[in-house]
Protein backbone atom coordinates (compact mmCIF):
# COMPACT_ATOMS: atom_id res chain seq x y z
CA UNK A 1 0.00 0.00 0.00
CA UNK A 2 1.40 3.62 -0.96
CA UNK A 3 2.74 5.56 2.19
CA UNK A 4 1.59 8.89 1.92
CA UNK A 5 0.02 10.98 4.96
CA UNK A 6 -3.60 12.37 5.37
CA UNK A 7 -3.62 15.63 6.60
CA UNK A 8 -4.94 15.92 10.12
CA UNK A 9 -7.44 18.21 9.11
CA UNK A 10 -9.39 15.44 8.24
CA UNK A 11 -9.06 14.43 11.89
CA UNK A 12 -10.58 16.69 13.99
CA UNK A 13 -11.90 15.89 17.78
CA UNK A 14 -11.42 12.12 17.47
CA UNK A 15 -11.51 11.14 20.85
CA UNK A 16 -15.01 10.06 21.55
CA UNK A 17 -14.23 7.38 18.81
CA UNK A 18 -10.81 6.02 20.55
CA UNK A 19 -12.87 3.77 23.15
CA UNK A 20 -15.23 1.66 21.80
CA UNK A 21 -17.31 0.26 24.19
CA UNK A 22 -19.12 -3.43 24.37
CA UNK A 23 -21.78 -3.29 21.81
CA UNK A 24 -25.79 -3.77 22.83
CA UNK A 25 -26.55 -7.86 22.60
CA UNK A 26 -25.58 -9.50 18.81
CA UNK A 27 -27.60 -9.18 15.83
CA UNK A 28 -28.32 -11.79 13.08
CA UNK A 29 -25.43 -11.52 10.44
CA UNK A 30 -26.43 -9.18 7.90
CA UNK A 31 -23.75 -6.49 6.07
CA UNK A 32 -24.40 -3.38 4.81
CA UNK A 33 -22.30 -1.74 2.11
CA UNK A 34 -21.47 2.14 1.97
CA UNK A 35 -20.74 3.13 -1.67
CA UNK A 36 -18.37 6.34 -1.96
CA UNK A 37 -17.01 8.03 -5.19
CA UNK A 38 -17.75 7.25 -8.96
CA UNK A 39 -19.01 4.76 -10.49
CA UNK A 40 -15.91 2.87 -11.03
CA UNK A 41 -16.74 2.77 -6.66
CA UNK A 42 -19.92 1.23 -7.18
CA UNK A 43 -19.38 -1.71 -9.32
CA UNK A 44 -16.80 -2.56 -6.99
CA UNK A 45 -19.55 -2.74 -4.75
CA UNK A 46 -21.90 -4.59 -6.67
CA UNK A 47 -19.47 -7.27 -7.26
CA UNK A 48 -18.69 -7.78 -2.97
CA UNK A 49 -22.81 -7.78 -3.06
CA UNK A 50 -23.47 -10.26 -5.76
CA UNK A 51 -20.16 -12.83 -3.91
CA UNK A 52 -21.54 -12.03 -0.92
CA UNK A 53 -25.09 -12.90 -1.77
CA UNK A 54 -23.87 -15.75 -3.70
CA UNK A 55 -22.32 -17.40 -0.61
CA UNK A 56 -25.86 -16.96 1.15
CA UNK A 57 -24.75 -13.96 3.56
CA UNK A 58 -27.49 -11.53 4.37
CA UNK A 59 -26.45 -7.98 2.37
CA UNK A 60 -27.92 -4.79 1.58
CA UNK A 61 -26.36 -1.69 -0.03
CA UNK A 62 -26.94 1.76 2.10
CA UNK A 63 -29.67 0.56 3.85
CA UNK A 64 -30.76 3.37 6.17
CA UNK A 65 -32.65 0.80 8.80
CA UNK A 66 -29.72 -0.08 11.25
CA UNK A 67 -30.34 -3.69 10.73
CA UNK A 68 -27.08 -4.64 9.62
CA UNK A 69 -24.15 -5.94 12.18
CA UNK A 70 -21.51 -5.08 9.70
CA UNK A 71 -20.86 -2.33 7.72
CA UNK A 72 -18.43 -2.45 4.77
CA UNK A 73 -17.19 1.16 3.59
CA UNK A 74 -16.08 1.60 0.23
CA UNK A 75 -14.27 5.03 0.01
CA UNK A 76 -13.11 7.47 -2.21
CA UNK A 77 -9.57 9.28 -2.65
CA UNK A 78 -9.70 11.40 -5.32
CA UNK A 79 -9.45 15.16 -3.73
CA UNK A 80 -10.08 16.69 -0.28
CA UNK A 81 -13.93 16.97 -0.49
CA UNK A 82 -13.80 12.97 -1.79
CA UNK A 83 -11.66 12.18 1.07
CA UNK A 84 -13.49 14.14 3.22
CA UNK A 85 -16.69 12.98 2.92
CA UNK A 86 -15.22 9.46 3.27
CA UNK A 87 -13.64 10.24 6.62
CA UNK A 88 -16.53 11.45 7.87
CA UNK A 89 -18.66 8.60 6.86
CA UNK A 90 -16.15 6.31 8.24
CA UNK A 91 -16.68 8.22 11.56
CA UNK A 92 -20.55 8.18 11.76
CA UNK A 93 -20.03 4.13 11.60
CA UNK A 94 -17.17 3.99 13.94
CA UNK A 95 -19.85 6.34 16.05
CA UNK A 96 -22.54 3.65 15.41
CA UNK A 97 -20.44 1.56 16.73
CA UNK A 98 -19.88 2.79 19.67
CA UNK A 99 -23.70 3.27 20.60
CA UNK A 100 -23.59 -0.57 19.69
CA UNK A 101 -25.81 -0.43 16.50
CA UNK A 102 -22.80 -2.09 14.81
CA UNK A 103 -20.94 -4.84 15.35
CA UNK A 104 -17.82 -4.58 12.80
CA UNK A 105 -16.85 -1.56 10.69
CA UNK A 106 -14.55 -2.78 7.33
CA UNK A 107 -13.07 -0.20 5.01
CA UNK A 108 -12.32 -0.62 1.26
CA UNK A 109 -11.80 1.13 -1.69
CA UNK A 110 -9.08 4.02 -2.36
CA UNK A 111 -8.80 6.45 0.57
CA UNK A 112 -8.36 3.27 2.47
CA UNK A 113 -5.75 1.95 -0.93
CA UNK A 114 -3.96 5.16 -0.34
CA UNK A 115 -3.83 6.20 3.17
CA UNK A 116 -3.98 2.97 5.30
CA UNK A 117 -1.25 3.23 7.53
CA UNK A 118 -2.31 6.46 8.81
CA UNK A 119 -5.90 5.56 8.91
CA UNK A 120 -5.19 3.01 10.90
CA UNK A 121 -3.24 5.52 13.63
CA UNK A 122 -6.03 7.86 13.74
CA UNK A 123 -8.95 5.65 13.92
CA UNK A 124 -8.09 2.01 15.56
CA UNK A 125 -11.96 1.19 16.22
CA UNK A 126 -12.41 0.29 12.80
CA UNK A 127 -11.83 -3.56 12.45
CA UNK A 128 -9.70 -3.96 9.26
CA UNK A 129 -8.60 -1.99 6.44
CA UNK A 130 -8.55 -2.93 2.34
CA UNK A 131 -7.58 -2.23 -0.92
CA UNK A 132 -8.76 -2.11 -4.22
CA UNK A 133 -7.69 -5.23 -4.90
CA UNK A 134 -8.57 -6.80 -1.83
CA UNK A 135 -11.88 -8.96 -2.86
CA UNK A 136 -10.92 -11.72 -1.98
CA UNK A 137 -9.37 -11.03 1.55
CA UNK A 138 -12.32 -8.44 2.49
CA UNK A 139 -14.39 -11.35 1.34
CA UNK A 140 -12.59 -13.88 3.69
CA UNK A 141 -12.58 -11.11 6.52
CA UNK A 142 -16.45 -11.76 5.91
CA UNK A 143 -16.28 -15.47 6.40
CA UNK A 144 -16.93 -15.87 2.75
CA UNK A 145 -15.29 -17.36 -0.53
CA UNK A 146 -14.82 -15.48 -3.82
CA UNK A 147 -16.78 -17.43 -6.37
CA UNK A 148 -15.66 -17.61 -9.86
CA UNK A 149 -18.82 -19.23 -11.16
CA UNK A 150 -20.35 -15.78 -10.10
CA UNK A 151 -17.91 -13.89 -12.90
CA UNK A 152 -20.12 -11.95 -15.45
CA UNK A 153 -23.26 -11.54 -12.75
CA UNK A 154 -24.03 -8.50 -10.70
CA UNK A 155 -26.70 -7.34 -8.44
CA UNK A 156 -27.18 -3.68 -9.21
CA UNK A 157 -27.66 -1.39 -6.99
CA UNK A 158 -29.39 1.41 -9.70
CA UNK A 159 -32.76 1.25 -11.24
CA UNK A 160 -32.37 -2.01 -13.41
CA UNK A 161 -32.40 -0.26 -17.00
CA UNK A 162 -28.92 0.98 -17.15
CA UNK A 163 -26.01 -0.13 -15.98
CA UNK A 164 -22.17 0.58 -15.79
CA UNK A 165 -19.79 -2.14 -17.05
CA UNK A 166 -16.40 -1.13 -16.01
CA UNK A 167 -14.14 -2.80 -18.86
CA UNK A 168 -10.67 -2.09 -16.98
CA UNK A 169 -8.89 -1.26 -13.29
CA UNK A 170 -6.34 1.11 -12.99
CA UNK A 171 -4.44 3.32 -15.38
CA UNK A 172 -0.90 3.83 -17.28
CA UNK A 173 -0.67 7.68 -17.96
CA UNK A 174 0.87 9.80 -15.74
CA UNK A 175 -1.41 13.49 -16.11
CA UNK A 176 0.93 15.25 -13.05
CA UNK A 177 -1.75 16.11 -11.41
CA UNK A 178 -3.78 12.79 -10.81
CA UNK A 179 -3.55 10.28 -7.65
CA UNK A 180 -5.86 7.79 -9.22
CA UNK A 181 -3.00 5.39 -10.70
CA UNK A 182 -1.50 5.62 -6.82
CA UNK A 183 -4.68 4.20 -5.89
CA UNK A 184 -5.80 1.98 -8.83
CA UNK A 185 -2.74 0.85 -9.83
CA UNK A 186 -1.75 0.17 -13.55
CA UNK A 187 -3.96 -0.71 -16.34
CA UNK A 188 -5.82 -4.20 -16.63
CA UNK A 189 -8.09 -5.16 -19.64
CA UNK A 190 -11.18 -7.02 -18.62
CA UNK A 191 -11.31 -9.91 -21.04
CA UNK A 192 -13.69 -9.58 -23.89
CA UNK A 193 -15.44 -13.11 -23.54
CA UNK A 194 -15.82 -11.64 -19.60
CA UNK A 195 -17.57 -8.34 -20.41
CA UNK A 196 -19.76 -9.78 -23.25
CA UNK A 197 -21.60 -12.74 -20.80
CA UNK A 198 -21.81 -9.49 -18.08
CA UNK A 199 -23.68 -7.40 -20.59
CA UNK A 200 -25.87 -10.82 -21.74
CA UNK A 201 -26.67 -11.16 -17.72
CA UNK A 202 -27.33 -7.59 -17.58
CA UNK A 203 -29.61 -7.74 -20.47
CA UNK A 204 -31.36 -10.93 -19.58
CA UNK A 205 -32.51 -8.58 -16.24
CA UNK A 206 -33.64 -5.83 -17.87
CA UNK A 207 -30.89 -3.48 -18.45
CA UNK A 208 -31.21 -1.82 -21.67
CA UNK A 209 -28.81 1.03 -21.18
CA UNK A 210 -24.96 -0.05 -20.77
CA UNK A 211 -22.44 3.32 -19.50
CA UNK A 212 -18.80 1.83 -20.31
CA UNK A 213 -16.33 3.04 -17.54
CA UNK A 214 -12.46 2.97 -17.03
CA UNK A 215 -9.94 4.66 -15.85
CA UNK A 216 -9.16 5.37 -19.62
CA UNK A 217 -11.51 3.62 -22.01
CA UNK A 218 -9.46 4.02 -24.97
CA UNK A 219 -6.49 2.26 -23.58
CA UNK A 220 -8.98 -0.89 -23.51
CA UNK A 221 -6.97 -4.54 -24.85
CA UNK A 222 -3.47 -2.74 -25.46
CA UNK A 223 -2.37 -4.70 -22.68
CA UNK A 224 -4.40 -8.33 -22.92
CA UNK A 225 -4.46 -7.56 -26.88
CA UNK A 226 -1.39 -5.94 -27.61
CA UNK A 227 -3.42 -3.12 -29.70
CA UNK A 228 -6.48 -0.68 -28.85
CA UNK A 229 -9.25 -2.88 -29.12
CA UNK A 230 -12.23 -0.84 -28.27
CA UNK A 231 -13.70 -0.94 -31.80
CA UNK A 232 -14.10 -4.94 -31.41
CA UNK A 233 -15.42 -4.30 -28.02
CA UNK A 234 -17.85 -1.74 -29.01
CA UNK A 235 -19.13 -4.13 -32.27
CA UNK A 236 -19.41 -7.51 -29.57
CA UNK A 237 -21.16 -5.42 -26.85
CA UNK A 238 -23.35 -4.15 -29.90
CA UNK A 239 -24.04 -7.28 -30.92
CA UNK A 240 -25.82 -8.13 -27.70
CA UNK A 241 -29.39 -8.67 -27.25
CA UNK A 242 -31.89 -6.52 -25.57
CA UNK A 243 -29.05 -3.49 -25.22
CA UNK A 244 -30.41 -0.24 -26.88
CA UNK A 245 -28.23 1.79 -25.63
CA UNK A 246 -24.05 1.71 -25.08
CA UNK A 247 -22.39 5.07 -24.10
CA UNK A 248 -18.60 5.29 -23.98
CA UNK A 249 -17.23 7.20 -21.02
CA UNK A 250 -13.72 8.32 -20.04
CA UNK A 251 -12.23 8.22 -23.54
CA UNK A 252 -8.59 10.25 -23.48
CA UNK A 253 -7.43 11.88 -26.18
CA UNK A 254 -4.23 11.03 -26.51
CA UNK A 255 -3.64 7.81 -28.95
CA UNK A 256 -7.67 7.97 -29.26
CA UNK A 257 -8.70 4.67 -31.71
CA UNK A 258 -10.77 6.48 -34.57
CA UNK A 259 -12.25 2.73 -35.34
CA UNK A 260 -13.96 3.17 -32.28
CA UNK A 261 -15.75 6.37 -34.06
CA UNK A 262 -16.73 4.23 -37.30
CA UNK A 263 -18.40 1.62 -35.05
CA UNK A 264 -20.35 4.12 -32.98
CA UNK A 265 -21.17 5.86 -36.42
CA UNK A 266 -22.60 2.46 -38.08
CA UNK A 267 -24.26 1.22 -34.76
CA UNK A 268 -27.75 2.47 -34.14
CA UNK A 269 -27.37 1.60 -30.62
CA UNK A 270 -24.19 2.84 -29.69
CA UNK A 271 -25.06 6.57 -28.36
CA UNK A 272 -23.93 9.27 -30.15
CA UNK A 273 -22.38 10.87 -27.17
CA UNK A 274 -18.44 10.62 -26.10
CA UNK A 275 -16.83 11.17 -22.41
CA UNK A 276 -13.82 12.51 -23.06
CA UNK A 277 -12.03 13.94 -20.16
CA UNK A 278 -9.65 17.03 -22.08
CA UNK A 279 -8.84 18.69 -18.29
CA UNK A 280 -7.47 21.77 -20.04
CA UNK A 281 -7.01 24.16 -23.88
CA UNK A 282 -3.63 25.58 -23.37
CA UNK A 283 -0.86 23.52 -25.08
CA UNK A 284 1.60 25.00 -22.17
CA UNK A 285 -0.41 23.55 -19.50
CA UNK A 286 -1.60 20.55 -21.40
CA UNK A 287 2.58 19.76 -20.80
CA UNK A 288 2.77 20.96 -17.48
CA UNK A 289 -0.48 18.35 -16.61
CA UNK A 290 1.82 15.82 -18.62
CA UNK A 291 -1.54 14.93 -21.09
CA UNK A 292 0.69 14.30 -23.83
CA UNK A 293 -0.96 16.01 -26.59
CA UNK A 294 -1.75 20.26 -27.67
CA UNK A 295 -4.80 22.28 -27.96
CA UNK A 296 -4.35 21.93 -31.46
CA UNK A 297 -4.13 17.85 -31.44
CA UNK A 298 -7.08 18.42 -29.14
CA UNK A 299 -9.22 20.98 -31.69
CA UNK A 300 -8.25 18.20 -34.65
CA UNK A 301 -9.49 15.21 -32.48
CA UNK A 302 -12.75 17.47 -31.86
CA UNK A 303 -13.37 17.82 -35.32
CA UNK A 304 -12.77 14.49 -36.39
CA UNK A 305 -15.02 13.13 -33.72
CA UNK A 306 -17.77 15.36 -35.20
CA UNK A 307 -17.28 14.77 -38.53
CA UNK A 308 -17.20 10.88 -38.27
CA UNK A 309 -20.47 10.79 -36.13
CA UNK A 310 -22.51 13.79 -37.02
CA UNK A 311 -24.52 14.82 -34.14
CA UNK A 312 -22.46 13.29 -31.42
CA UNK A 313 -22.59 14.85 -28.15
CA UNK A 314 -19.52 15.69 -26.50
CA UNK A 315 -18.77 15.50 -22.44
CA UNK A 316 -15.86 17.02 -21.11
CA UNK A 317 -14.41 17.94 -18.02
CA UNK A 318 -11.76 20.51 -16.88
CA UNK A 319 -9.37 21.46 -14.15
CA UNK A 320 -8.97 25.48 -13.02
CA UNK A 321 -6.08 26.65 -11.29
CA UNK A 322 -3.52 24.06 -11.81
CA UNK A 323 0.25 25.01 -10.82
CA UNK A 324 1.45 27.33 -13.86
CA UNK A 325 -1.53 28.54 -14.99
CA UNK A 326 -1.56 31.94 -15.77
CA UNK A 327 -3.81 34.62 -16.47
CA UNK A 328 -3.17 34.30 -19.90
CA UNK A 329 -2.81 30.53 -19.85
CA UNK A 330 -6.39 30.62 -18.30
CA UNK A 331 -8.03 32.98 -20.94
CA UNK A 332 -6.31 30.27 -23.68
CA UNK A 333 -8.95 28.01 -22.21
CA UNK A 334 -11.87 30.15 -21.42
CA UNK A 335 -11.43 30.68 -25.64
CA UNK A 336 -10.84 27.02 -26.32
CA UNK A 337 -14.33 26.15 -24.48
CA UNK A 338 -16.33 29.08 -26.50
CA UNK A 339 -14.66 27.49 -29.59
CA UNK A 340 -15.48 23.75 -28.76
CA UNK A 341 -18.96 24.49 -27.81
CA UNK A 342 -18.98 21.27 -25.68
CA UNK A 343 -22.85 20.17 -25.15
CA UNK A 344 -21.78 18.49 -21.31
CA UNK A 345 -18.54 20.27 -18.97
CA UNK A 346 -17.82 19.70 -15.65
CA UNK A 347 -14.83 21.52 -14.07
CA UNK A 348 -12.95 20.79 -10.88
CA UNK A 349 -10.92 23.24 -8.98
CA UNK A 350 -7.28 21.79 -9.24
CA UNK A 351 -6.70 19.72 -5.66
CA UNK A 352 -3.01 19.35 -4.62
CA UNK A 353 -2.80 16.12 -3.90
CA UNK A 354 0.40 14.59 -1.80
CA UNK A 355 2.72 11.82 -3.88
CA UNK A 356 1.35 13.17 -7.77
CA UNK A 357 3.87 14.74 -10.22
CA UNK A 358 2.37 18.20 -9.27
CA UNK A 359 3.06 18.40 -5.80
CA UNK A 360 6.28 19.07 -6.38
CA UNK A 361 5.12 22.63 -7.92
CA UNK A 362 3.86 25.50 -5.87
CA UNK A 363 0.45 25.59 -5.79
CA UNK A 364 0.27 28.85 -7.21
CA UNK A 365 -3.44 29.97 -7.85
CA UNK A 366 -4.81 30.91 -4.19
CA UNK A 367 -7.75 28.92 -3.81
CA UNK A 368 -10.47 31.89 -3.95
CA UNK A 369 -9.04 32.11 -8.00
CA UNK A 370 -9.45 28.59 -8.65
CA UNK A 371 -13.37 28.87 -7.77
CA UNK A 372 -13.60 32.10 -9.42
CA UNK A 373 -12.12 30.61 -13.27
CA UNK A 374 -14.28 27.34 -12.01
CA UNK A 375 -17.45 29.89 -11.93
CA UNK A 376 -16.29 31.38 -15.27
CA UNK A 377 -16.42 28.66 -17.12
CA UNK A 378 -19.15 26.91 -15.80
CA UNK A 379 -21.13 30.38 -16.45
CA UNK A 380 -19.51 30.50 -20.23
CA UNK A 381 -20.62 26.77 -20.64
CA UNK A 382 -24.30 27.54 -19.10
CA UNK A 383 -24.47 30.20 -22.09
CA UNK A 384 -23.55 27.70 -24.68
CA UNK A 385 -25.25 24.45 -23.14
CA UNK A 386 -29.07 26.76 -23.28
CA UNK A 387 -28.26 27.65 -26.83
CA UNK A 388 -27.89 23.66 -27.44
CA UNK A 389 -31.03 22.81 -25.72
CA UNK A 390 -33.31 25.47 -27.11
CA UNK A 391 -32.01 24.58 -30.45
CA UNK A 392 -33.56 21.05 -29.46
CA UNK A 393 -37.14 22.62 -28.92
CA UNK A 394 -39.51 21.69 -31.41
CA UNK A 395 -37.31 18.49 -32.29
CA UNK A 396 -38.08 14.67 -31.18
CA UNK A 397 -36.27 12.34 -29.32
CA UNK A 398 -36.10 8.96 -27.90
CA UNK A 399 -35.83 8.81 -24.45
CA UNK A 400 -35.34 6.58 -21.76
CA UNK A 401 -37.24 7.06 -18.07
CA UNK A 402 -35.85 7.05 -15.41
CA UNK A 403 -37.90 8.13 -12.83
CA UNK A 404 -40.96 9.26 -11.67
CA UNK A 405 -41.07 12.48 -9.74
CA UNK A 406 -44.08 14.64 -8.31
CA UNK A 407 -46.27 14.23 -11.46
CA UNK A 408 -43.60 14.59 -13.98
CA UNK A 409 -41.59 11.40 -15.55
CA UNK A 410 -37.74 12.62 -15.69
CA UNK A 411 -36.17 10.87 -18.82
CA UNK A 412 -32.67 10.97 -20.88
CA UNK A 413 -32.02 11.18 -24.30
CA UNK A 414 -28.96 9.61 -26.29
CA UNK A 415 -26.71 12.87 -25.43
CA UNK A 416 -27.22 12.27 -21.48
CA UNK A 417 -26.13 10.26 -19.31
CA UNK A 418 -27.75 9.40 -15.58
CA UNK A 419 -26.79 11.35 -12.60
CA UNK A 420 -24.58 14.44 -14.32
CA UNK A 421 -26.29 15.46 -17.65
CA UNK A 422 -29.32 17.09 -18.98
CA UNK A 423 -32.46 15.47 -18.61
CA UNK A 424 -36.00 15.50 -20.36
CA UNK A 425 -39.27 16.18 -17.80
CA UNK A 426 -42.58 15.13 -19.18
CA UNK A 427 -45.68 15.32 -17.64
CA UNK A 428 -46.89 12.16 -15.60
CA UNK A 429 -50.36 12.89 -15.51
CA UNK A 430 -51.20 13.48 -19.24
CA UNK A 431 -49.53 9.64 -20.31
CA UNK A 432 -48.86 6.38 -18.36
CA UNK A 433 -45.27 5.69 -18.47
CA UNK A 434 -43.24 3.39 -16.67
CA UNK A 435 -39.75 3.59 -15.38
CA UNK A 436 -37.25 2.02 -17.75
CA UNK A 437 -39.19 2.92 -20.44
CA UNK A 438 -38.49 4.52 -24.09
CA UNK A 439 -40.57 6.92 -25.45
CA UNK A 440 -40.73 9.47 -28.08
CA UNK A 441 -40.98 13.10 -26.85
CA UNK A 442 -41.36 16.17 -29.14
CA UNK A 443 -39.61 18.99 -26.82
CA UNK A 444 -41.20 22.17 -25.98
CA UNK A 445 -38.77 24.00 -23.96
CA UNK A 446 -35.47 24.05 -22.90
CA UNK A 447 -33.67 25.73 -20.00
CA UNK A 448 -29.22 25.39 -19.93
CA UNK A 449 -29.59 22.17 -18.00
CA UNK A 450 -32.70 20.53 -18.49
CA UNK A 451 -35.87 19.30 -21.42
CA UNK A 452 -38.87 19.95 -21.17
CA UNK A 453 -41.37 17.50 -23.33
CA UNK A 454 -44.37 16.11 -24.57
CA UNK A 455 -44.74 11.99 -24.87
S1 LIG B 1 -5.96 9.12 -17.54
FE1 LIG B 1 -7.34 9.75 -15.92
S2 LIG B 1 -7.06 8.23 -14.29
FE2 LIG B 1 -5.32 8.08 -15.67
S3 LIG B 1 -3.73 9.38 -14.77
FE3 LIG B 1 -4.83 10.59 -16.30
S4 LIG B 1 -6.45 11.64 -15.17
FE4 LIG B 1 -5.70 9.96 -13.88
Amino acid sequence: MPTSSLSPVFFVNLTPYLLILKTKGTKKTKVNIVTLGCSKNLVDSEVLLTQLKGNGIDVTHESKKDDANIVVINTCGFIDNAKQESVDTILRYVDAKQEGLVEKVYVTGCLSQRYSQDLEKEIPAVDAWFGTRDLSRLLKQLNANYKHELVGERILTNPSHFAYLKISEGCDRPCSFCAIPLMRGKHVSRPMEELVLEAKNLAKNGTKELLLIAQDSTYYGLDIYKKRNLADLLKRLSDVDGIDWIRLHYAFPTGFPLDALDVMAERSNICKYIDIPLQHGSTEMLKIMRRGTTREKTEELLQTIRTKVPGIAIRTTLIAGHPGETEERFDEMMQFVERSRFDRMGVFPYSHEENTHSYLMADDVPTEVKQERVDALMQLQQGISLELNQAKVGKTFKVLIDRKEGGSFIGRTEFDSPEVDNEVILDGTKNYLRVGDFVQAKITSATEFDLVGEV
